[in-house]
């Protein structure tokens, strides 16, 4: 079977080769790949800065935003609710021994011997086949099929939501508006999970009022500010009150450290993106520190997900199904062949690009 791989270390080393199509054992389940989204996480990894193969290999089959059809089911997983034909996404990460793993936290995990599939020491999804066990698999409402490669990404925006509504439970909060900086697919998705908990919804970026996505987002009525005609600094005088949230998606540390300095009273900040750099900026650690301590403010650092945020993304995507249709759909901008592969990883310029297996 085709699959799609790089040498970790190696820099633009992705290429198609060959495998022996893998063995079902009796407690795994067999999928057929439709298509795998790719991510800043895969650039990355073919840029040599991030990502390692498993144990004793040289390479590591890329992709972690899966979507598959179940061919085929281990005998031991008969009552495991899944049948031949089911839609599934697979979760990305496995846990190694610790407390968190151990309690199917491993999204929490506290000694980093975790794996991830396609990124971290696992084969991942860009395969024509793979088997997984039942445990690590989500199964997908038929309705939502065409937009459920998804709900990997939208499961990061999850669970950043969900852990800030949890740690505000500190206090009776009544948050009125959010802030999303980043127009690419995690800052969209969650703008989106944002709109449902009827707030006043924001995403600032640095595309211009003219661009695609900004019109995708306002459909749904979410209001948009570019950073080409509005200073950072100048956001809380815009949305006219106090700053209870932002979720932080641009990719750039220098805007997750800016970031720290908008948020409101009371507020909280939620930092997802993942930079593999060493970029360097000098702050005032004084004014940094005074305000966030008067502010009784919260910074805090997400990563992967649950399966409850797996969940809970299946039931968003089916609401936005209803209440927008066709939208979420637009979010994929770019469909390549497994021959293109390249195109999708290396040169592209657009939103949400997929790799069609079927
Ligand atoms: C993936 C996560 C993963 C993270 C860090 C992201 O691109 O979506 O599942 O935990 O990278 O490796
Ligand atoms: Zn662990």
């Amino acid at each position: 079977m085709k699959v799609i791989a790089v040498t970790p270390g190696k820099v633009n080393s992705v290429r198609l080769i060959e495998l022996p199509k893998p063995d079902l054992k009796t407690n795994e389940i067999m999928i057929k790949t439709i298509r795998v989204g790719i991510d800043g996480t895969d650039r990355e990894i073919n840029k040599a800065q991030y990502g390692t193969a498993p144990v004793n290999e040289d390479f590591l089959v890329l992709g972690h935003e899966a979507l598959g059809r179940i061919v085929e089911i281990g005998q031991d997983c008969n009552t495991s609710g899944f049948q031949i034909d089911d839609i599934v996404v697979p979760l990305v990460r496995r846990p190694d021994d610790c407390s968190y793993c151990l309690n199917d936290m491993q999204d929490m995990c506290i000694k980093g011997n975790y794996t991830e599939r396609g990124i971290k020491g696992r084969h991942g999804y860009l395969s024509e086949y793979y088997t997984e066990i039942p445990k690590y698999l989500i199964k997908i409402p038929k309705e939502i099929t065409d937009i459920a490669v998804l709900l990997e990404p939208l499961s990061i925006a999850e669970k950043g939501i969900r852990q800030a509504w949890n740690i505000q439970k500190r206090m009776p909060w009544e948050p009125k508006n959010a802030i999303v900086f980043g127009l690419g697919a995690i800052g969209i998705l969650a703008s989106f999970v944002l709109k449902t908990l009827d707030l006043n919804v924001y995403v600032y970026s640095m595309e211009s009022e003219t661009d695609p996505k900004v019109k995708i987002i306002k459909s749904a009525d979410i209001n948009y500010i570019s950073a080409a005609e509005v200073d950072m600094f100048k956001l809380p005088s815009i949305v006219g009150e106090n700053i209870d949230f932002i979720l932080e998606a641009t990719g750039n540390s220098s805007i997750a450290l800016k970031a720290m300095s908008l948020i409101g009273q009371n507020g909280i900040l939620c930092l997802t993106s993942v930079t593999g750099g060493q970029n360097k900026v000098t702050i005032c650690a004084d004014c940094l520190n005074l305000d966030l301590v008067l502010g009784n403010k919260i910074i805090f650092g997400t990563v992967n997900a649950n399966r409850i945020d797996f969940e809970k993304g299946v039931e968003h995507l089916q609401l936005y199904n209803k209440i927008h249709p066709k939208l979420l759909d637009k979010l994929i901008t770019n469909r390549y062949k497994l021959s293109e592969f390249k195109d999708a990883i290396e040169n592209f310029k657009g939103l949400k690009a997929v790799i069609e297996f079927e």
